[in-house]
Order: C-alpha cells, then structure tokens, then sequence
C-alpha cells in the first residue's frame, strides 16, 4: 500500500459565539487542521491538530509544504522506520529554521504524523491504541526520537521501563476495558459564563456523577475566589477542583492567587505562567505545595518537557498530541514522566475527541505514569462532531463512579461522533462547523469574534 496524497481541511468550530472555550488569554473559534493520507489501495489515514479561528490558515499551508515527506512511502516503508520519518519531517532542510520542532510547523507535522500512524493502525485493523497496547517494547521505542533526551532518558532506560511492565499489561488492559480509566470535565467552568450558569453546569455535572472539575481562573482573584467558593460548595469537601489560569500571570501573581485560593483547597493549578518559564513553573511549584502545578498543552516539544522534569515544576504532565509531533512524540514524553515519577496524562475534547483519546487508551495499560491518578481531560457538554475514526476509544462514556470513562463494545472500529455521543449526553450545545477546501482561506473581512457560516460535517464517518 502506497500513500499517494495528503488532503487537508481547514475546519472552524464557532465557539466564540456563546464563549465556550473561553479562558484568561482565549477566547475565538475552536478550529482544526484535519489530514487525510490517500493510498493506492483505498484505505485513508485521518489526522488533526487543533488551532483556533484564523491561525488554522498557518497549520494547513504548512502541513503543504510537509506533505512530500510522506507521498510515495509503502506503509511497510513507514513501519519499517518510524522514527525516520519522525526526523524527516523535523529537520526539513528548509523548513528547520521555522522551528525547531516547535510551533506551527510542529502542529502540522503532528498532524500528518496522526494521520499516518492512523493508517497503519487501520491496516492492522486495530484502533490506534490498541495497535499501541500491542507493539512490542521494542517497536515502541523504535518510534521514538531521542534526540537531546540522553541526559534524562535513553534507548536502553526506555526499553527498562516498558519491559517492567509487560507482566502486568494484559491485566491492565482487561482493567481498563472493565472499569475505564479517569477523566475529569473542563465543560462546566469557562471564564466567560455566568455565575448562573457555572452553578448550573456544575449542578447538571455532579448530578451526573462528576467528581473532578475543573475551572478558569484570570487576573481577578475576587472574581476567581468567589468562582471557586461556588463550585467547591457544590462539589463538596471530597470532589476535586482543578484551577486552570492559562498562562495569564507574572511568576509573582500566580504565588499570590494561590496562596488566596489554596483555601479552596485546588488540586493543582494549570498552565499557571508562560509555557516556556521552566524555572517559573518550578518556582511556583515550591511556593504553591501541596498543590500540584500541571501543565503540556502549550508545551512545545519533549525537550522542554523533559526540563519541568528534570527541575521538579510539574506535578501532572499534560502532554497534548495536538501540540507536539504527533504520536511518535508523545510516545517520549510519556516515557520521560514515567522516569521521573509524574502523572501523565492527556489533554482532549476542544476539538471533538482529539486524538489525545486514543493515546489516553494505551497508557493505561503500558505507563505507571498513567495509572490512577491520571485524570484525562474532557469537555463533556460538547458535541463537536469530529473525530477521526480508528482513533477509536474503548471508552465511551462515565463509570457508574463517575470518575472514569466506562468501557463500550470492543468492536476496534468507532464510528464518528460515537466518543462525543457518549460522553456528551448534554445535546444543547451542539455546534456546527464551518470548512473551506484546500488551503483556501476564509475571508479576513470576517467580524472578530462573529461565526463564520456553517456547514455540518462529519469527517472520518466513510
Ligand atoms: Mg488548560
């Protein structure tokens, strides 16, 4: 099987339009730069990496100006030398020096990546996380690009880590299929709702058996206090409440905000300064214990991950597949915070079961890092219908705890949408999408903020 084209999608979520998704730094159209891998024998691989509103013009041209990397492979060629084509597409000649390995190019070679490790899983006939529970210890690493990472973790220590695990790995899987592994819902605390409607939300949420939320918090701490008063009385003192300031303070600030809000008594606190101030996150993470910093999903690529390691500045790492190169990446960062003893976990939902979901899956089974205290997150009121089939889940909706994400029907295929339907029981706010074909752009007349037209899609259904 021979790939033969790399078809891309410029899709937009109007998510401005009732402030979903808002936060202290964002608020525009959840947007998505979906890849479809063509071959020669039918099959397609399906692939994306979320964006928002007009920047997704930026991840499309550049997933063009990648997409000759991957033209012309076999798929033998492509399992034969993952880690190769890993390295293909990040020292580019040409374009390295946009990068490197960080930012729109990196997005957008996750994003090809996602697409063909999707075509592969396909061929196997397997969802992606089975096909990742299977592989071998030294598949696996094999993926892997351990470039600038020896200092921290090698070839060998990998190969150390995973093999540990293989006795247990067939019962973790079976444990997982069982009971689900742990989730938390963001859906329930945007920045720009209402009191009302927080309460509301978060009223539906633990009704439905929600124990962990999650809320934004911005520069207001009088604001952000009473926010978190009115949850924590209506999760009780055994709920869990996570705090999420993306990235809006000074190192200084997010000391003091916590100290006020440790009252609260907050999980952890997210993205708490800049992605890129390894010594301030570290410096928080000091100040604000037992509170755990968490952050990943501005993260840029393993090696700053490794340095909130290796400098004790997380407590959760949440690596986001969206963000960095794909699986073959997030592969290495959940291997590095298996080293170091730090929960992992997965960012996923803002563009409809990303496929964070279908990585979530395997690292159950494979990564004590991944193992009880590894909350996956999920923006369960959404329906954004779009989801790349053979990412597939085995989880599709709540434990009976409510803690978790209940495992369904194995059948190794999902159909779209299935994820959202699950775990999305909560229909009102279904949202419509909007695509342009090609690298075709969307007017820059458009109003800030304002929708664009909209059309239904649902990608990865055929
Ligand atoms: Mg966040």
């Amino acid at each position: 099987m021979k790939i033969t084209g790399v078809r891309v999608r410029d899709i937009r979520f109007p998510t401005s339009r009732n402030l979903d998704g808002s936060d202290a730094l964002n608020v525009g159209d959840y947007s998505a730069t979906y890849v479809i891998v063509e071959t020669d024998g039918g099959a397609s691989g399906h692939g994306l990496t979320f964006t928002n509103g007009r920047g997704n013009e930026l991840t499309v041209a550049a997933v063009h100006a990648l997409r000759h990397h991957v033209i012309g492979l076999t798929l033998e060629e492509v399992k034969a030398d993952m880690r190769g084509l890993y390295r293909k597409l990040t020292v580019d000649p040409q374009l390295r020096w946009l990068g490197p390995e960080k930012g729109i190019l990196h997005m957008a070679t996750g994003a090809l990546l996602n697409a063909v490790w999707d075509l592969w899983a396909k061929a196997e006939r397997k969802p992606l996380w089975k096909l990742l529970v299977d592989l071998t210890p030294e598949q696996l690493v094999s993926t892997v690009d351990f470039s600038y990472l020896s200092d921290a973790l090698t070839v060998e220590q990998a190969l150390e880590l995973l093999r540990k695990q293989q006795p247990t790995r067939a019962a973790r899987e079976a444990e997982m299929r069982a009971q689900g592994y742990p989730a938390y819902t963001t859906s329930t605390g945007w920045l720009g709702y209402s009191d009302e409607k927080v309460r509301r939300l978060c009223e539906e949420a633990v009704a439905a058996g929600w124990t962990h939320l999650k809320m934004k918090v911005g520069q207001d701490l009088e604001m952000n206090r009473r926010r978190a008063g009115l949850i924590r009385s209506i999760i009780g003192p055994k709920g869990k409440l996570m705090m999420d300031a993306n990235q809006c303070w000074d190192v200084p600030e997010a000391i003091r905000q916590m100290h006020s809000l440790a009252e609260f008594d907050p999980w952890w606190i997210e993205e708490p300064t800049s992605p890129d101030d390894v010594l301030g996150h570290a410096a928080i993470a000091r100040e604000v214990a037992p509170i755990r910093v968490a952050t990943g999903e501005a993260c840029q690529n393993r090696v700053i991950f490794k340095q909130l390691l290796q400098a004790g500045a997380i407590g959760f790492c949440q690596v986001d597949s969206c963000r960095v190169g794909g699986v073959n990446e997030v592969l290495s960062i959940m291997l590095l915070a298996t080293r170091f003893a730090r929960v992992a976990q997965h960012r996923r939902g803002g563009r409809g079961g990303d496929p964070s979901g279908g990585l979530a899956d395997p690292s159950y089974p494979r990564v004590p890092s991944a193992g009880p205290n590894c909350r996956t997150s999920a923006f369960h009121r959404w329906s954004l219908r779009l989801r790349p089939r053979h990412w597939g889940s085995p989880c599709g909706g709540r434990s009976s705890a409510g803690n978790g994400c209940r495992p369904r029907r194995d059948t190794g295929h999902t159909k779209s949408g299935s994820y959202s339907r699950r775990l999305h029981p909560d229909r009102s706010c279904r949202l419509r999408v909007s695509k342009t074909r090609g690298t075709r752009s969307h007017s820059d007349a458009r109003p800030a903020g304002r929708p664009l037209g909209t059309q239904t899609v649902s990608l990865g259904a055929s």
